[in-house]
């Protein structure tokens, strides 16, 4: 089994988020030749739910994931390149900025966020939140070796999740695995293979009801067969879409009592060379709004770049 190193890129922009935001903000980036990563998570964009759009200017009507898919194919043309990867780590107070994903960590001038929303209503685990980076990871490569030795709770049911736990496992971490939806494994005849020859496997009965410790995590509350117990752990790595407000939660990001993250009239939240498009801002909910503040926010971006450099 190969152990998958971190591998650091840069980008003169990086967005996150590859919905009509992202998408428009990438288009007018790389058009300004500019390069321009965006990041499509794993969570869809609203976009994805396919439903008929009839109010997006151009388009008497059109099925949304066909626009999605033409705003993503006009930014390509132009040069963004987009990453399939959730931004699961950020450090955007410095200059440069960095932002970490399961394989890379990329080094960008400015930021642009175009998460939306729909992340933020992932159920969490209770105790989630509040251990992110004290014991609570979504991130083998990045935090597994500090874990080495140390006993700690997998949860996550995908061909990834697989290939993190035997990353974690290789490591020399000591792994109890839980898929954490009830179901059986979903994953290739391939990886059930590795797993089946690292003498790996995950529970299906059981679920983690919450996450517990004093300062970090010390133990989970997990429910086997209608029966809560606790048990001891150094860390819970979870392999799943990553909620928003962990993402968010201890960057220095400002948000408003609705969780709208807050931007001046040019897309500006309160860190230098970090800006906000789309619903995540709460500025209209709209696909049009959306795509008009990625515009203004790559507008912002490269002004800054421009006098920065
Ligand atoms: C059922 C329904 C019907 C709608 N009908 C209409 C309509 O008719 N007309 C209209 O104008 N609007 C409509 N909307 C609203 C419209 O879909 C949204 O306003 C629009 O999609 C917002 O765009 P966005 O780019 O801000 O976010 P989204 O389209 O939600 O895209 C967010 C992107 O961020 C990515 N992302 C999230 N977290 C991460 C992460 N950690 N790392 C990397 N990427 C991440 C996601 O993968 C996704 O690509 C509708 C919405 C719904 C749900």
């Amino acid at each position: 089994m190969e152990q998958k190193e971190i591998q650091q890129i840069q980008a003169d922009v990086l967005i996150i988020g590859s919905g009509p935001a992202g998408s428009t903000a990438g288009l007018y980036c790389a058009r300004s030749g500019l390069k321009v990563i965006v990041l499509q998570g794993k969570g869809a964009s609203r976009l994805s739910l396919d439903y008929l759009v009839e109010n997006y200017p151009g388009f008497v009507s059109i099925q949304s994931g066909e626009l999605l898919a033409k705003f993503k194919e006009h930014a390509q043309h132009f040069g963004a390149k987009f990453m399939e990867a959730d931004a699961i780590d950020i450090n955007l107070s410095m200059d440069p900025k960095f932002v970490a994903t399961r394989e890379f960590l990329i080094e960008t001038g400015a930021v642009i966020i175009a998460t939306g929303r729909m992340s933020g209503k992932k159920k969490m685990i209770p105790g989630e939140e509040t251990f992110v980076g004290m014991g609570v990871s979504y991130c083998a490569t990045c935090d597994g070796p500090l874990y080495r030795g140390r006993k700690i709770l997998a949860i996550g049911n995908d061909e990834e999740a697989a290939e993190d736990v035997m990353a974690l496992s290789q490591m020399g971490v000591e792994v109890r695995w839980l898929t954490g939806d009830g179901q059986p494994l979903q994953v290739s005849e391939k990886i059930a293979a590795d797993l089946a020859k690292n003498n790996i496997s995950a529970e299906i009965d059981s679920i983690v009801s919450s996450i517990h410790g004093q300062g970090r995590v010390e133990k989970v509350v997990i429910e086997e067969k209608g029966e809560e117990r606790e048990l001891e752990v150094d860390g819970v790595f979870i392999f799943r879409e990553m909620p928003l407000s962990s993402l968010f939660g201890r960057s220095d990001l400002g948000f408003d009592h609705k969780q709208c993250l807050i931007t001046d009239g040019s897309q500006k939240t309160n860190l230098e060379g970090v800006f906000a498009a789309g619903d995540i801002t709460c500025g209209g909910m709209q696909i049009v709004t959306a795509a008009g503040e990625g515009a203004r926010a790559a507008m912002a971006a490269l002004k800054y770049l421009r006098q920065k450099n």
